[in-house]
């Protein structure tokens, strides 16, 4: 096999994907394949001898194709948006190329380098304080995790470590486990479950607080939990604040637990998984007022910013925590420079990492802040049209306020209505939703979630949710 083969494969497969792309909307959303449908497709055993890429080519359509759901197609509306752009893709392909591990700053220092910088453009384009960014001159700054479940499970132990040090300060003939075992953690009743599965990872307990009427978590409501918790001999240590969450979008009251935070020496972590990229667009800032109180601050590039995944962006404004928790120093990774520039081995759980930052370089670049903003305000201007067909409509009701890309509506009927229309709007095909349940309320979620979205599509879409509810409700 001929090298020059290969870059004709690289060759082609760069026309597959930009024709994929561009075309994506006329192919059907989900697959209709069944488990299993993969195996009877491809021989038993890997080829002894080599193929020619042409047949890998050629397999690519009967065998991947015909059971890949299109997540950036505009019939799709379910979870939250993955980003997808160009600059990443090719950004990935140069990544691939250099195929470096970044663990330390010596292992490839561009890729550690481009790291802290990007960070901190990114940071600036949120408007998040400097306390959080490498430029401060301090210790703090970001560091990109795989995915937003890690930076909450990352910044919890961080705050495990800071607390059982504090504790220990205080009460020297306590030992590890007894601490551990009194430590207490909060987020509200609507948080993401990997914030529960951070808990679990960490060993330690997490309570689920009740929301307000807006699903938000108040000062109030964790105050309360603090100080019953505190009066019962526990130790709170940790509070994820979700802004924007899963289920409906909603925005916790950051400022007011904030304060109580500060008040109590507990650390603050923000999960902006999905939200965070629209403050890029200041005038959405005022949902992250009391941003300056949090120890950490995390949101996905690779949700909303046009940064394919993975790439979840994390600020700590004392790394050290979590850098001296998880230090182990073995001589083969130590190096003379150590301390000169971050280690972000120390940063995270895995060891090994990829030079991801160069996405963050090509997208910024490329798109510039102004196309960014773009984006978000259009994606969010689609889900507000949604919302007006939907409105007017009066076999409908708006379930959410709708703030960013994402409708939660449902049928003025039963759960069991509004679970049959779901099946049917998935079951013909040409859209994908998911539902979500508060408080025994069955909805549906309608996320805006590719860039190719327009408005034609949402009316495409609105036309088969009011088809598939004009089928529930004559009982067809
Ligand atoms: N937090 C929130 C609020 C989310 O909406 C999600 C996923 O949608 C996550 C966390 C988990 O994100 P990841 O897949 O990056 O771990």
């Amino acid at each position: 096999m001929e090298a020059g083969d290969f870059k004709d494969f690289a060759k082609a497969m760069t026309d597959y994907i930009a024709e994929y792309l561009e075309n994506i909307r006329d192919r059907q959303v989900v697959p209709s394949v069944k488990p299993g449908y993969l195996r009877p497709l491809v021989p038993e055993q890997a080829p002894e001898k080599a193929e020619p890429w042409t047949a890998v080519m050629a397999d690519i359509e009967r065998v991947v194709m015909s059971g890949v759901t299109h997540w950036h197609s505009p019939r799709f509306h379910a979870y939250f948006p993955t980003a997808n752009s160009y600059p990443a893709i090719v950004a990935d392909m140069l990544s691939g190329a250099i195929a470096c591990i970044g663990f330390t700053w010596i292992a490839s220092p561009a890729c550690t380098e481009l790291e802290v910088v990007m960070l901190d453009w990114l940071g600036q384009m949120l408007g998040l304080p400097e306390s959080f960014l490498a430029r401060s001159g301090g210790e703090a700054g970001g560091v990109i995790q795989g995915t937003a479940s890690e930076a909450t499970l990352v910044a919890l132990l961080g705050a495990k470590n800071r607390t059982i040090l504090r504790v220990k300060e205080k009460h020297p003939e306590w030992s590890d486990t007894e601490i551990l075992s009194k430590l207490v953690g909060y987020c509200n009743k609507q948080a993401h479950s990997s914030v529960e599965r951070a808990g679990l990872l960490g060993g330690v307990k997490l309570r689920s607080l009740q929301p307000d009427g807006k699903r938000r978590l108040r000062g109030d409501t964790l105050r309360d939990a603090i100080e019953e918790d505190t009066r019962n001999g526990l130790i709170p240590f940790y509070v994820v604040a979700t802004l924007g969450t899963t289920s409906s979008c909603a925005f916790d009251a950051l400022d007011e637990i904030g304060d109580v935070c500060n008040e109590h020496g507990v650390w603050l972590h923000v999960d902006a998984a999905y939200a965070g990229s629209a403050f890029i667009c200041p005038e959405y800032r005022y949902l992250m007022k009391g941003v300056e109180k949090a120890d950490s601050f995390n949101f996905n590039p690779h949700k909303w910013l046009l940064v394919n995944f993975d790439c979840s962006a994390l600020w700590l404004k004392e790394p050290r925590w979590i850098i001296d928790a998880f230090n182990v120093d073995p001589l083969y990774l130590k190096h003379d420079m150590q301390g000169s520039a971050p280690d972000y081995r120390h940063w995270q759980i895995p060891l090994g990492r990829r030079f991801r930052a160069l996405k963050l370089w090509f997208v910024l670049r490329l798109y510039g802040v102004e196309n960014l903003q773009k984006h978000i305000r259009k994606h969010i201007a689609l889900a507000h049209l949604f919302e007006k067909l939907c409105s007017a409509d009066e076999r409908f009701e708006i379930y959410e306020e709708v703030t960013m890309g994402l409708v939660c509506f449902r049928l003025k009927d039963s759960n069991e209505k509004n679970e049959e229309l779901l099946r049917r709007i998935n079951g013909r095909g040409k859209i994908h939703l998911v539902p979500s349940k508060i408080d025994d309320t069955y909805f549906l979620r309608l996320a805006i979630c590719s860039r190719f979205s327009e408005e034609s599509d949402i009316h495409v879409s609105w036309e088969e949710v009011k088809a598939s509810a004009d089928e529930v409700l004559k009982g067809q």
